[in-house]
């Protein structure tokens, strides 16, 4: 049933990789409401600890993201529906340290108001957002300086420590696609992509290291976000000779089988899947 839904699909490309320890979030969000004003949209979380937050807005589409240190969620769902200015809402972990909720918004916001109240007796911290509609010129003027702060936030990732290059040794960066607040296609049985992706890439590393010409490096051992640039730099700071990235696409036919082979010769063009797709060879 979900080998009929999902296609392994190999891309193959010149280049790179990480990989992070176990780590438990200490902190826990124990409910998440919406609210629905006449004048506003409320989004509140409650959370065990005083969040650490940082709020900053995306284009194309239209979302507004929060990111905080790595909490637990009590709740399994990553995704679930809005209510007035926001479409729907997703969260997860993002990387080690952050976990990020992303609001899907139905028409550019701005924001009213954002508090923290205390703990009481019968309730944990409770966070507040509250949105109002506003126009594209304003929410693109708050797309703009997220990123400026964003940019300026940027700090090299410790993790990342480049390992010198074995001279006798092929470095092969197997890519898990997907990970943390984007699963990837959702097969039949339920199942996220990003964890069937992330057990083949495991056991790629497996297999290839049984010849000791490979040197196996993993983007990611655990379930957490990376985005495409993130993984494009560790390839290249790791000097890969050869990167897989591992997907498992879902097109809802049960009638189709195979696998898909992106191949991409050119650093420069992995971040474009256009490019990937012209080039693609496909049996079925
Ligand atoms: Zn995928």
């Amino acid at each position: 049933m979900l080998r009929s839904l999902l296609k392994i699909c190999i891309w193959v490309t010149i280049c790179c990789l990480i990989s992070t320890p176990g780590y438990a979030a200490q902190t826990t969000i124990t409910d998440v409401r919406l609210g629905l004003h006449k004048d506003k949209t409320r989004f509140v979380i409650e959370i065990d600890q005083k969040p650490e937050y940082k709020i900053f807005f995306l284009p194309n589409p239209d979302r507004l993201v929060i990111d905080m240190q790595e909490v637990n969620w009590l709740d399994e769902a990553t995704s679930k529906k809005g209510v007035g200015l926001i479409e729907s809402y997703r969260y997860g972990l993002f990387r080690q340290g952050t976990s990020r909720i992303v609001l899907d918004l139905k028409t550019p916001v701005k924001i009213l108001r954002e508090t923290i109240l205390p703990p009481t007796d019968k309730k944990p911290y409770r966070f507040f957002i509250d949105i109002a509609k506003t126009d594209q010129a304003q929410f693109a003027k708050s797309v703009e300086e997220s990123r400026k702060r964003q940019v300026a936030a940027i700090k090299p990732r410790q993790e990342n420590v480049p390992i010198p290059r074995s001279q006798l040794k092929h470095t092969i960066i197997v890519d898990a696609g997907h990970g943390g607040i984007d699963p990837g296609a959702i097969g039949k049985s339920g199942i996220y992509e990003k964890k069937l992706t992330l057990a083949v890439a495991k056991k790629l590393k497996t297999e290839l290291e049984k010849d000791n010409r490979y040197r196996v490096i993993l983007t990611r051992d655990r379930d957490t976000f990376l985005s495409l640039r993130e993984r494009v730099d560790i390839a290249r700071e790791y000097k890969g000779d050869l990167f897989i990235s591992v997907h498992a696409d879902s097109i809802g036919r049960s009638d189709i089988r195979g696998s898909t082979v992106y191949t991409c010769l050119k650093m420069h063009q992995m971040r474009k899947r256009q490019h990937w797709q012209q080039i693609m060879t496909r049996r079925m």
